[in-house]
């Protein structure tokens, strides 16, 4: 190349869009060259730079792999490609795409060469979108969990709503089915819940409600099942459980709603019906010698647990 036609080249790079440097393949990376936009984009002036080591402008957050794969690249003269954060004069981080050209003089590579695109409003626009992304995303979820609830839960009782226990007890019925595990089942109903409202009115009946729901909901295991079935009624699905157990436990539960104490109505107790699934029964079947069991509890006299087979 002639010295006008390097003029002329020279000037170009000095003028053009991308930043540009060239720097000695020595294991400081000296840099040698600088164009404007270079000097601009990374806040120094060009003999500041020049015969600076070349990690004056390496970002703390760009790992080392990066570079080592970057040296091998042009090592084996090839152009490396990448997208680099950088730091600047006054400790600014700019990110750009990099490409990195060996220059080979008689087969040894004697410099590089890294042009540099500014993409920091890019990559800070990509940031912000998938940010509110990520938030959106929380959001929905959020939404959704509410909705879930609201579909679910009972508003008065705040435990599980029939709908809820409908979905749950299908699935219980057939892994009970394919395990051969054992499922028990409890209705509980309150005792005598006409007359309470009757005489207290229905605001205190339905605080006796919530007493008794949140009593029994925070007595019962993670692994047990409690929906309000309806009115003053109650049912709860003991996984892994054999009914002599599931027994026990109603009995643990009817003792301690009738030491359950409402500041205006005082006492009230509770009747079960308790039963154990057995293979090829149907829900309707299921449910049925449950209530069966209650009917007796209610006949012997109420807060009482009775069971059927
Ligand atoms: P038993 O001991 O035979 O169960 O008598 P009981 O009076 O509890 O039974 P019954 O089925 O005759 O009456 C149930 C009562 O429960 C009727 C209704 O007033 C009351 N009840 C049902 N749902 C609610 C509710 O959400 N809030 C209130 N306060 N009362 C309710
Ligand atoms: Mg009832
Ligand atoms: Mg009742």
């Amino acid at each position: 190349m002639d010295n006008s036609s390097f003029n002329v080249l020279e000037n170009y790079i000095k003028h053009i869009e991308e930043a540009f440097i060239i720097s000695k393949t020595d294991k400081k990376g000296i840099i040698t060259y600088a164009n404007d936009k270079f000097c601009e984009i990374s806040g120094y002036k060009r003999e500041e730079l020049i015969g600076q080591p070349h990690n004056i402008v390496r970002h703390p957050d760009v790992p080392s792999k990066v570079f080592k794969k970057l040296w091998e690249t042009i090592k084996s003269k090839n152009i490396f490609t990448g997208v680099v954060k950088n730091r600047n004069k006054s400790g600014g981080t700019y990110v750009t795409e990099i490409k990195v050209f060996p220059i080979v003089i008689e087969d040894e590579i004697v410099e590089y060469i890294s042009v540099r695109t500014d993409i920091t409003a890019y990559a800070k626009e990509k940031e912000k979108d998938i940010s509110l992304a990520k938030q959106n995303f929380k959001t929905e979820r959020m939404r959704f969990k509410e909705l879930a609830n609201v579909a679910y839960v009972d508003n008065l009782t705040k435990v599980f709503n029939r709908l809820k226990f409908d979905e749950l007890v299908e699935t219980e019925l057939l892994s009970a089915e394919k395990f051969d595990s054992s499922l028990s089942m409890a209705i509980l109903d309150i005792d005598h819940f006409k007359k309470f409202n009757d005489t207290y009115g229905h605001l205190i009946g339905d605080e006796v409600l919530f007493m008794i729901a949140q009593y029994v909901q925070n007595t019962l295991r993670n692994t047990d099942i409690f929906a309000r079935w309806g009115g003053e009624e109650f049912v709860i699905l003991f996984r892994n459980t054999e009914l002599e157990d599931a027994k026990d436990v109603a009995n643990k539960l009817r003792e301690g709603i009738s030491k359950l104490k409402h500041n205006v109505a005082g006492e009230v107790t509770a009747s079960f019906g308790v039963t154990q699934y057995q293979k090829f029964d149907t829900l309707k079947d299921f449910i049925q010698r449950c209530d069966n069991a209650l009917y007796e509890a209610k006949a012997n006299g109420r807060n009482r647990v009775e069971i059927s087979k």
